[in-house]
């Protein structure tokens, strides 16, 4: 191609001349050097050459040794040796060591000509090849990314595939759970309310169809009737306590919850609800040690509840007895509420689990109390959603301590606890 850069070396000067008028009619670029050592210089001083014509006896070095040189500085260079009948040998030699092709001096210009432009196409396809080539593996690095990066995917979704069926299978658990544990809870009460009103109904009948005649003793059976009843409501306050928490699961897994932020003293609810749970367990010793007042930014309901739930539960796991321990005490400029009892603790290996939705110990002593496992995740809730932290301290045999933190202001806001997106349970 016109402008392709040639060396062409030679001794005899009128050949290098000739040739080099005959290759720049051809438009190449052409320079001439007289011996060996003149070509060694141009290659050395940075003479890039796409293609070399070195006759391959020179006075001062032999042709071999010019091709080697060129190659080794740009191995793309081609080299075509120029030889007398009597070196034909050599020639030979000369292409099995990388020289292209060969022309027989004195050479016909044709020759010249169109051996110079087969050289240089061929160094031309050879170097196109190499590109291609660079370029297919340069593609083939992309495609192992590519595939690198499909597996990493496949990957990933096989994992969440495994752990949505995991959830699955959890939550299938958690159905059956929560079956016999709601229809055995709700059961209960039901069987006791319908069994006294049995009896309360049977003695009012009897005493209407008796008439009353004088010397019956009429207040005495009204007192047996109304002791019946108040047997009755407890069951329904029972009932309703255990439907409600029902509800606040499926409101808490539906996200909606809604919370009413207010200024309020924790110590003085805290205070509340101790009283009300001593007056309605007047067996239990429910202590509180003594506290200044603590502000707070809370849901102050929602606090009731969870406390009502640590108190009551103190309670039903200290079969026993023994008294209930109620502390308020500022902490991380938010305050912390414990409640600790002396009653049958908790193993280690179910500190986590207590939390969970539905989740009741294995322990005989626990199961005889009734429950439905609902209020420690219900409270647990309740706290995570103010931005605080319920924790559990325990040593079977011993008792338990619940702390609630709370922080100074609740960090979440109404908007935030309205959750849009149902849970997967809740569905
Ligand atoms: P419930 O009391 O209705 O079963 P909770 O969610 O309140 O449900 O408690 C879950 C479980 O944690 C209980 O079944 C019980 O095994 C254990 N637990 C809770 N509080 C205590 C406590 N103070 N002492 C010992 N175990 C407790």
């Amino acid at each position: 191609m016109a402008g392709d850069r040639i060396l062409v070396v030679d001794d005899e000067e009128s050949v290098a001349v000739t040739m080099q008028a005959i290759l720049e009619m051809d438009g190449y670029d052409v320079m001439t050097a007289l011996s060996g050592s003149e070509a060694g210089e141009l290659i050395r001083g940075g003479g890039e050459f796409d293609l070399v014509l070195t006759d391959l006896r020179l006075e001062d070095a032999d042709g071999l040794q010019i091709i080697q040189e060129v190659r080794k500085r740009s191995p793309d260079t081609i080299s075509i040796i120029l030889t007398g009948y009597a070196s034909l040998d050599s020639a030979v030699n000369a292409l099995r060591e990388g020289a292209y092709d060969y022309l027989v001096k004195p050479c016909d210009v044709e020759e010249l000509r169109a051996t110079v432009s087969r050289a240089l196409e061929r160094r031309r396809l050879g170097q196109q090849l190499r590109q291609r080539l660079g370029e297919l593996e340069q593609a083939n690095e992309t495609i192992s990314a590519l595939n690198a990066d499909l597996q990493r995917r496949v990957d990933a979704a096989t994992a969440e595939l495994r752990g949505n069926l995991e959830r699955l299978t959890e939550l299938d658990r958690l159905k059956s759970q929560f079956m016999s544990i709601a229809s055995h809870e709700l059961k209960t009460p039901v069987t006791a309310m319908s069994g006294f009103l049995q009896i309360a109904l049977r003695r009012m009948r009897k005493r209407l169809d008796a008439g009353g005649r004088p010397g019956d003793d009429w207040q005495g059976e009204q007192k047996a009737i109304a002791g019946q009843l108040e047997v009755v409501h407890r069951q329904t306050e029972k009932l309703a306590r255990l439907i409600d928490e029902l509800l606040d699961v499926s409101r808490i897994q539906s996200g909606r919850v809604e919370f009413h932020l207010q200024e309020m003293d924790v110590t003085a609810l805290v205070a509340e609800v101790v009283e009300r749970m001593q007056t309605a367990n007047p067996a239990r010793e429910i202590r509180l040690a003594k506290s200044t007042a603590l502000p707070i930014t809370a849901d102050r309901d929602h606090l009731e509840q969870v406390l009502n739930n640590l108190i009551a539960n103190a309670i039903k796991y200290s079969p026993d007895g023994g008294p209930v321990e109620v502390a308020v005490r500022k902490a991380d400029g938010g305050a912390a509420v414990s409640v600790t009892d002396h009653g049958i603790g908790i193993p280690a290996e179910e500190l986590e689990k207590i939390f969970g939705v539905f989740y009741r110990s294995p322990d005989r002593r626990a199961r005889d109390v009734g429950g439905m496992g609902l209020g420690l995740y219900i409270s647990k809730e309740i706290v995570d959603r103010h931005g605080g932290d319920l924790i559990v301290e325990s040593t079977p045999g011993k008792g338990s301590t619940f702390t609630m933190k709370l922080p100074r202001r609740a960090i979440t806001d109404h908007a935030q606890l309205t959750s849009p997106e149902p849970a997967a349970a809740a569905r």
